[in-house]
């Protein structure tokens, strides 16, 4: 027997935080490249932190799970995004002004609400982009609907093709930073950029679309993350 020995319990060994299970679900989230995911899916995947029966255990559902890490969720998704903005409304008129990151979770906290304020911020970029969203609806500028779309980079809305197109067109059919074009150099790649990131609640509109070479197009990801 060892005198000094500290007996002590490793908790993680057992149960993974809650951000843990955040992080391992965003990860999974990049390497299938879907949308949403099942819980199925997710149990496949060699390299899951648990298995999806006790993360769900761990947030009540699976689809609060997927919420809780930014992550569109199949069917709950709308309902809890319809409660997560009632809730946001009802702090707004608590505080008498726009929720304040710290005044928002005081209120969730208080309320022993499932969401936290990183998921408004998953879902909607930030506080702000959501209190201009519901004053929009207010004064009938937006249908009630765009509240419960998610703006998040991981569900852009899809740019048609006509309409990237018209952006080429207009740019010329060159890079608008380095002027880079396929007519001169056939390994340049143009992509259609948002130049308010759709994480930020920029829209697939013609005025908020620019057409970028490949390079440039990386080089601003990287700065907008
Ligand atoms: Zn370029």
């Amino acid at each position: 027997m060892m005198e000094n020995y500290k007996y002590k319990i490793d908790r993680q060994k057992t149960q993974f935080s809650k951000p843990e299970i955040i992080q391992s679900l965003k990860e999974f989230h990049e390497i299938c490249g879907k949308d949403t995911f099942g819980m199925r899916e997710y149990n496949k995947w060699p390299s899951r932190i648990a298995t999806s029966e006790t993360i769900r255990t761990r947030f009540d559902t699976w689809g609060k799970a997927l919420l809780a890490a930014g992550i569109r969720a199949e069917r709950s998704c709308k309902l809890e995004l319809k409660e997560m903005v009632k809730h946001f409304k009802l702090c707004w008129q608590e505080n008498d002004a726009v929720p304040s990151y710290r005044q928002l979770e005081t209120y969730l906290s208080k309320n022993k609400l499932p969401f936290r304020v990183n998921s408004y911020q998953n879902v909607y970029g930030g506080l702000g982009y959501l209190a201009k969203l519901i004053v929009q609806v207010q004064e009938g500028q937006l249908p009630e609907e765009e509240l419960y779309r998610r703006k998040n980079k991981n569900s852009r809305e899809p740019i048609s093709p006509t309409t990237r197109m018209k952006v080429l067109k207009r740019d010329n059919f060159r890079c608008v930073k380095c002027g880079a074009t396929p007519k001169e150099d056939k390994s340049v790649k143009l992509e259609i950029d948002h130049i308010i990131p759709v994480a930020r609640g920029g829209l697939s509109k013609i005025d908020n679309l620019q057409t970028l070479c490949y390079k440039c197009n990386q080089g601003k990801k990287d700065n907008d993350d």
